[in-house]
């Protein structure tokens, strides 16, 4: 199991094609990723000689420190030793003239951390652990030091140790102790780094750090609002750097980019977290299909290597067809069942639902061919499919959501439809430029953000049905999840004028910084952001957004950890001239106020 982390470090693909090329055509570049390329060294400035899971036969004779966690102990004689890197044998010595030793390494409790010093030394042939990559050696002890004691756990170190989610958020710096939640956070750091390297390194991008105190960006999602000092004034986290990035290239910084973190406030959806961190970029002069090579080169380049790799180009599909086939515009499309139009075929029956579903307006038959259904559904399974059906009746999603219940069904029967090594990349393209407005259908509301460019086939759509527009938006979706966005912006500052005034109805004000930027010469430009947590997600093959993120929100916002957010107490509030009006079933809540309060379970 603890192989792992050379390859971590090691493992990353070689780049092929164009990207080849392109790495290729400057020597010195290459050099520089060349000497990047090795194992880090993990015991420089510290106590420790060697990492726990570092040593082997090789190793043998050598005079080593060590320090790490008491994993466990069988019959104070051996005990395990556990860094991130790995396990270790370290034999707890018997002599009379050791009992001081022996005394700290048979009292520790399991998970105390101790520094131990001693000798690598063979194990008697054997006892080697073949499952063990240190299982060749142990150590022999000489010194021990008790460098801190651990009290009892909630929960067990172990990865087959069930515990809930919550628990686990409540203690998540043990939960890190996990060999999973090491394995997520350190392939993240890594795919970051080779991000980076790409970037920056590679073609030339200049990484920015943008405001996270900024104003209400109409439009899009919600805010998380911070009060100011300033009477009835306020900040608003940024939802993404979009206008500051727009902004970077009339500033003539070209190509930007950043580790951004973003803020929405939009309650609890499973795969998202109020706080998240997006690859941000931005480019001038730049058309779609730059901004796809560019990506897809990213991608290849960070993949890890011990995945499949990265096929590039990635397929692509318009809005409309991905909605045809898939009944959705993030389809998975590591398997086929596609969403067949068979309205032909029935126009001429007499069956009375499906002609009263035809001679309705767009009305169609539409079927999908579930493959070895027959092998492999149960009646049961057909019955929650039809009641599936139902219950999703009229949603023109409905046969996107049964493709992938019945993919579900399959798979539960034991049909691998989705190769869980397989990723499965897509662009999807044409996507409308608005949509009718949810609360009132007769408004437009921007399907993105307000400063995506409309299709240039469709420029004059905009004058007369502006609806119909489609606009120069991308998203890239792997394995029917999207994991990033973005697209070609308005560059005019009529237009922009135009489409924030007249057909979204937003107050031009609250972005005359950006509209005087627009007339000042700025550049042609668009950019995309990939949504890090969840790509990390996909790689990891994690259950969830929050198995990637070293502290992360509960389902319902709250750090369980800390029990943020908290109240303050009135007088803490003066300086922001704020008053808490109290909904009437919150007496409770607020005479907490003054008591420590305790983390949601
Ligand atoms: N700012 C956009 C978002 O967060 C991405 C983009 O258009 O570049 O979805």
């Amino acid at each position: 199991m603890f192989c792992w982390l050379s390859r971590l470090y090691l493992g990353f693909s070689t780049p092929t094609g164009r990207i080849t090329h392109l790495i290729r055509s400057s020597l010195s570049r290459t050099l520089v990723l060349t000497s990047q390329r090795r194992i880090p060294e993990f015991s420089s400035f510290v106590a420790r000689t060697n990492t726990c899971g570092e040593l082997r036969s090789s190793h043998v004779g050598q005079e080593v420190t060590l320090c790490g966690w008491i994993q466990y102990r069988r019959q104070n004689i051996f005990l395990v030793l556990r860094d991130f890197h790995g396990l270790v044998q370290v034999v707890i010595p018997q002599e009379e003239s050791t009992a001081s030793v022996r005394k700290i390494l048979c009292e520790a409790p399991v998970e105390s951390v101790v520094q131990v010093s001693g000798t690598v030394i063979s194990r008697p042939p054997g006892q080697e652990n073949p499952k063990m990559p240190t299982g060749e050696i142990e150590i022999k002890v000489k010194t021990a030091e008790l460098l801190n004691s651990c009290k009892k756990l909630p929960f067990e170190i172990k990865d087959f140790v069930k515990k809930t989610e919550a628990l686990r958020l409540q203690y998540r710096y043990l939960d890190l102790r996990s060999f999973q939640m090491q394995y997520n956070l350190r392939l993240r750091s890594q795919m970051v780094m080779k991000m980076r390297e790409y970037l920056c390194n590679l073609h030339g991008f200049v990484d920015i750090e943008t405001p996270t105190l900024f104003k209400r960006t109409p439009g899009g999602a919600k805010e998380f609002v911070i009060p100011s000092r300033e009477p009835g004034k306020f900040y608003c986290l940024p939802q993404s750097p979009q206008q500051f990035k727009q902004l970077l290239m009339v500033g003539g910084l070209d190509r930007y980019f950043q580790v951004a973190r973003c803020y929405r406030d939009e309650g609890s959806r499973p795969d998202r977290q109020p706080e998240f961190t997006q690859i941000d970029i931005e480019m001038s002069f730049v058309d779609q299909t730059g901004i796809r090579s560019l990506i897809e080169g990213l991608l290849q380049y960070s993949w890890p290597i011990d995945k499949d790799p990265v096929v590039v180009p990635f397929p692509s599909l318009t809005f409309a067809e991905a909605l045809a086939s898939y009944g959705t515009d993030k389809p998975d499309t590591r398997f086929g069942m596609k969403i067949i139009d068979i309205s032909d075929l029935f126009r001429n029956t007499e069956v009375g639902f499906l002609q009263d579903a035809l001679s309705k307006p767009q009305g169609a038959v539409k079927a999908i061919r579930v493959s070895e259904g027959t092998k492999y559904l149960k009646r049961k399974d057909i019955d929650s499919i039809r009641k599936f059906a139902a219950d999703h009746f009229n949603q023109c999603s409905a046969l996107g959501k049964l493709r992938l219940e019945c993919a579900d069904l399959l798979e539960a029967r034991g049909l691998v439809l989705r190769d869980p090594a397989l990723f499965s990349f897509l662009w999807v393209v044409d996507f409308p430029l608005f949509l009718p407005k949810e609360e009132n259908p007769g408004e437009l509301e921007s399907a993105h953000h307000p400063f995506t460019a409309p299709h240039p086939s469709d420029l004059q759509l905009l004058y007369t049905e502006p609806e119909k527009v489609r606009s120069q938006h991308y998203d890239l979706v792997l394995n029917g999840s999207e994991i990033g966005g973005g697209s070609i912006r308005i560059h005019d500052a009529e237009l922009q004028r135009y489409v924030l005034a007249t057909l979204l109805k937003e107050d031009v004000n609250l972005l005359s910084h950006l509209l005087q930027a627009l007339d000042f010469g700025a550049p042609p430009h668009g950019g995309i952001a990939l949504g890090l947590d969840r790509l990390i997600c996909l790689v990891t093959g994690a259950p969830s957004i929050r198995d990637v993120i070293a502290f992360p929100k509960s389902f319902r916002g709250h750090d369980l950890m800390s029990n943020a957010p908290d109240s303050l107490p009135p007088e803490e509030l003066k300086p922001y001239h704020i008053q808490v009006s109290w909904p009437a079933d919150s007496e409770a809540e607020k005479s907490s106020l003054n008591q420590p309060s305790h983390p949601e379970s």
